[in-house]
């Protein structure tokens, strides 16, 4: 084994990338770039009967999206490959038969209706359904005889009877599990297919792992796989098994309570940015207060040290909380291109300059969550106000209003071509002629021209509607509201 730090994303082709997997995935590649090593994907798709068309492509694309990179893998070959399992089934079936010739696994041809007969019976003495290890004894020359006349038959693996493993985990520390809980595990199925457990220890030892990182459920496989490892005579990676994710109400995380795939996020309108900052945070801190982070500051912070073991929380509003600040950080050029995408995809028909887009995008920077919120929260910049919010309309529009509104309208188109202040100053002195209070023509012009009650400032809003639309939407509201 090479000094270098070479860690794995293992996942099973079974459909879509889920929050779990991203954050395995996020961690194993920050503890490889922290340390200057390589992040290898590798396909588990041994069973074969949980594969999904397109899935392995989808784990791909969403992982490439989310700005993970691996080093080697599915068309990017190194020199560990092939990386996806179904290719490598004779590796695996050469190493199961090393194990049986050196005594460590044996054939067995137990059928499933026995295995089944067996199973009934220790449900009813209130037994731990297990193998019964019927075949490990059977001598190897027989068993080779059996297997010679095409009989059916497993792999398995021997599993100590008595006594206990212990292994340190670097983040559960010193862990201790009883053989008494553990099967003789089937290695080779009759199919000829491995087993997830021969095939992650073979490919973590070939392909030169130096650390397995990985979800907690897999700490209790880890003896079996030790064992793996021992009888093989090869070195034990070290081992990482990050604490479970949570629904809020701190059952495990599901999808009754909220989307688990990757992608429902990114459909939804998550920036990556937003998304791999909060998935970081799942289970790692930095050790102070900080917690808006890019991927490249995650890499430079990361340490398996500072992941810890309670369950962490999978907290919607604190991702929307991070899109929001991670958006508000971006370039005005870069969130003009995503609106742009966004409008494309929505039932907005008109055509807008980028000059005007961009002005809308400083005045709603600080108000929006998502760049859809863009035209959510402010649709007057995208098309007249449809209706008027009608407590807005009770409490600004009173019966004196169209006559005011009518004046400043006519103030206003004095105005060559307008600024900000201009249009402010205009307002200033349409009030001081009226006699009234700046309040009282400011409040329903901005229903006027928005048809809501709140919105960033309404010299702003002016200004980027342009001295026309403004003219034109007072005068509508004059018709429509009296
Ligand atoms: N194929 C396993 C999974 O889908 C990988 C477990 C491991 O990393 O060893 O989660």
């Amino acid at each position: 084994m090479t000094d270098q730090v070479r860690v794995r994303f293992a996942p099973s082709p079974t459909g879509y990338l889920h929050v779990g997997g991203l954050r395995t995935a996020l961690y194993n590649y920050l503890f490889a770039k922290h340390h200057g090593g390589k992040f290898v994907l590798r396909i588990e798709d041994t069973d074969q009967a949980r594969k999904v068309e397109g899935a392995i492509e989808n784990l791909i694309s969403t992982l490439e999206w989310a700005g993970i990179r691996y080093d080697e893998g599915p068309n990017r070959e190194g020199a560990h490959g092939p990386y996806i399992q179904s290719e490598r089934l004779a590796i695996y079936r050469e190493h199961a038969d090393r194990l049986v010739e050196r005594g460590k696994a044996y054939l067995c041809f137990c059928t499933p209706e026995r295995l089944e007969e067996v199973r009934q019976h220790q449900i009813k003495a209130k037994l731990n359904p297990a193998y019964d290890r019927h075949c490990r004894d059977l001598p190897l020359d027989e068993a080779e005889r059996r297997q010679a006349q095409g009989e059916r038959h497993v792999i398995r693996m021997k599993v100590p009877i008595t006594g206990d493993m212990r292994f340190h985990d670097l983040i559960r520390g010193d862990v201790t599990i009883s053989y008494d809980v553990l099967d003789d595990q089937v290695l080779v199925k009759s199919d000829g297919f491995p087993t997830y457990h021969l095939a992650v220890v073979v490919d973590d030892h070939l392909m030169e792992i130096s650390h397995i990182i990985r979800g907690e459920e897999w700490l209790p496989s880890v003896p079996k796989h030790i064992l793996l490892f021992q009888y093989f005579g090869w070195d034990v990676p070290k081992l990482a098994h990050l604490p479970l994710l949570l629904n809020p109400d701190r059952s495990k995380l599901s999808k009754r309570q909220g989307d688990v795939a990757v992608e429902d996020y990114r459909t939804k309108g998550y920036l990556k940015e937003a998304i791999v900052n909060f998935i970081a945070l799942l289970g790692w801190n930095p050790g102070d207060e900080r917690e808006i982070f890019t991927l490249d500051e995650l890499i430079k912070e990361f340490s398996l040290e500072r992941v810890g073991k309670a369950g962490a929380v999978f907290n919607v509003e604190k991702l929307n909380w991070l899109n929001f600040e991670h958006l508000r950080k971006k370039p005005d050029a870069e969130v003009l291109v995503m609106l742009k995408e966004h409008l494309d995809r929505s039932a907005v028909s008109k055509r807008f300059e980028d000059e005007y887009l961009l002005n809308v995008i400083r005045a709603m920077r600080e108000r929006v969550t998502f760049v859809k919120d863009f035209v959510e929260k402010s649709p007057y910049f995208f098309r007249s106000p449809g209706e008027y919010e009608s407590d807005v309309v009770k409490k600004r529009w009173q019966q004196e209003t169209p006559a005011r509104i009518r004046k400043l309208a006519e103030e206003f188109s004095r105005l060559r071509n307008p600024q900000k202040e201009d249009y402010e100053a205009a307002l200033h002195r349409t009030a001081e002629s009226l006699k009234i209070n700046q309040r009282d023509l400011v409040h329903p012009v901005r229903l006027a021209v928005s048809g809501m009650g709140a919105g960033p400032g309404l010299y702003d809003i002016l200004f980027i509607l342009g001295k026309e639309e403004t003219i034109r939407r007072m005068n509508s509201a004059i018709e429509r509201l009296i």
